[in-house]
């Protein structure tokens, strides 16, 4: 039958991808229809991930905070919380933000369709809407599905003890002995904010180390501080089951901390997995591979020709900057503009206390890959500021090519560090060497200072520490 809606570009999915891409498309004169199942735009970011989250964090890390005053001659009486208010103060920010978008949209005429999608051809899509099916054709697709929390078989993930992200964010109380499994950014993000509102926490992590992928160095900083927080982190320990009865969740652990223990919450936080596969996407012809995922080129192009991907669902780093800058590239090619995804790095930040930032080459890979490297590293113990905090836990530690002694990665580890890493990601994408960033005068006293001594301390011009 004939369709309901004709549009030039259609855009599957609201997140940071799509309705970034949506107001870039309209932004160069095309007709754009935006379809998102749920009642607001934003996606994970907004909704249930980067914007919530932060938001407890920055009141978790500010309660952790106010009790190193005792040095300056300061205390505080134990906080008095208000959870249904933090719900609120949280939830006023997500909906301003949405809100926000929405608005947005309306100003450059962007149609949004409120229902879920599915492909029904190559230019046809089909929306189940509250008032029943819509039939859109289009001439061009972008897919911005996004992603969902990985669930484990055989665990009761239909008992509300058993949470995952979006349950923890929305803070339905404050267990008293909280299990986080998976010791990855989002499961000690989520631990920082209860273990502040004065959780016991367990952190189990099957891997060797907390946040995998990230140098060691760096997460020890983090370590150092949590251990003294959290009740115990087990390393390289599966959680073999969970079960649930009155008394709560029992998880039995095996491995290096083999044994049992009752919870009163668990939040299982073991990763990520793309939409790919609810849309539909045969029916146009779109390849998916087994996970889920849709493979793209540098234009953000799928097989078919005039659809593309972006965001979570073409895998990469499943980060809300990365999504955006596909997104921009996706619409400025499908507005016939020479735009091409080819960063020469995507920032990743922990928002844990301290934060944990990395960017380009790791010492992990290098060491991995054999790829040779000269290094720098501020410990922060020698930074006025980071003193002046109480704070001096952190480092800094720079990369470079010992041949063209251009940057090749950053890490950063303390309080700002997913500030202060942008300041690496720049160096490198202009091809900064170690004089350009030594010699670069940084404000003092700050704690990205300890990038300019960084790169000074690989480079030897200065040998004591300051
Ligand atoms: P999503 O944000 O997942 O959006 C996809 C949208 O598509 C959703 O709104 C979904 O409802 C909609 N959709 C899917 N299928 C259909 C359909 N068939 N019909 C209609 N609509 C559909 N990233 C960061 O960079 N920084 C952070 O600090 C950070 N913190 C996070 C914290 C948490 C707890 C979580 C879970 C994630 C976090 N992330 C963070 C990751 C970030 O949220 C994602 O990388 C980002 O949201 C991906 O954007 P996207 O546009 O690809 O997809």
């Amino acid at each position: 039958g004939p369709a309901d809606l004709v549009t030039e570009v259609v855009i599957l999915g609201a997140g940071p991808g799509g309705y970034t891409a949506a107001f870039r498309a309209a932004d160069l004169g095309k007709k754009v229809v935006l379809i998102e199942r749920y009642e607001t735009l934003g996606g994970v970011c907004l909704n249930v991930g980067c914007i919530p989250s932060k938001a407890l964090l920055h009141t978790a890390v500010i309660m952790e905070e106010v009790k190193t005053l005792g040095v300056m001659g300061v205390t505080y009486a134990a906080p008095e919380v208000d959870l249904d208010q933090m719900r609120a103060g949280k939830n006023q920010v997500v909906a301003k933000l949405t809100g926000g978008l929405a608005a947005m949209a309306k100003q450059r005429k962007v149609q949004v369709i409120q229902g879920s999608g599915r492909f029904e051809s190559p230019n046809r899509i089909g929306v189940e809407t509250k008032e029943g099916r819509v039939r859109i054709q289009f001439d061009q697709a972008i897919i911005a599905c996004g992603s969902s929390s990985i669930k484990i078989p055989g665990f009761p993930h239909e008992d509300p003890r058993v949470m995952d992200s979006t349950d923890a964010l929305a803070l339905a109380d404050v267990p008293e002995r909280m299990l986080i499994v998976g010791g990855g950014i989002i499961g000690l993000e989520m631990a920082s904010v209860y273990s502040a509102l004065g959780s016991k926490i367990d952190v189990v992590e099957f891997k060797d180390q907390l946040m995998p992928g990230c140098d060691l160095d760096l997460v020890r900083c983090v370590e150092k501080i949590i251990k003294k927080r959290y009740d115990r982190i087990m390393l390289e320990t599966k959680v073999a089951s969970l079960s649930a009865s009155a008394e709560g969740i029992k998880a039995v652990f095996e491995g290096k901390h083999p044994g049992e223990s009752t919870y009163d919450k668990v939040l299982v936080a073991v990763g990520r997995l793309p939409n790919g596969k609810l849309i539909n996407a045969e029916a146009a012809g779109v390849k998916v591979d087994q996970h889920g995922f849709i493979k793209v080129d540098q234009h953000m192009r799928t097989n078919v020709p005039n659809i593309f991907a972006i965001g979570d669902v073409v895998g990469g780093p499943m980060l809300a900057h990365k999504a955006t800058h596909e997104a921009k590239v996706a619409a400025e090619v499908i507005a016939g503009l020479p735009a091409l995804f080819d960063p020469l790095t995507i920032p990743s930040v922990a928002y844990t206390d301290p934060e944990v930032a990395w960017m380009g080459l790791t010492e992990t890979k290098a060491k991995a890959d054999g790829i040779p490297y000269e290094k720098g590293v501020f410990p922060w113990a020698a930074s006025g500021r980071a003193l002046g905090i109480h704070r001096d836990e952190g480092m800094t530690k720079l990369l470079f090519d010992p041949e063209t002694k251009r940057i090749l990665g950053a890490g950063i580890a303390g309080p700002n560090a997913g500030e202060l890493i942008g300041e690496a990601v720049l160096a490198l994408e202009m091809g900064a060497d170690m004089e350009d960033i030594g010699l670069t005068i940084h404000p003092h006293p700050t704690l990205c200072e300890t990038i300019g001594l960084a790169a000074e301390m690989a480079h030897g011009s200065i040998t004591d520490l300051i």
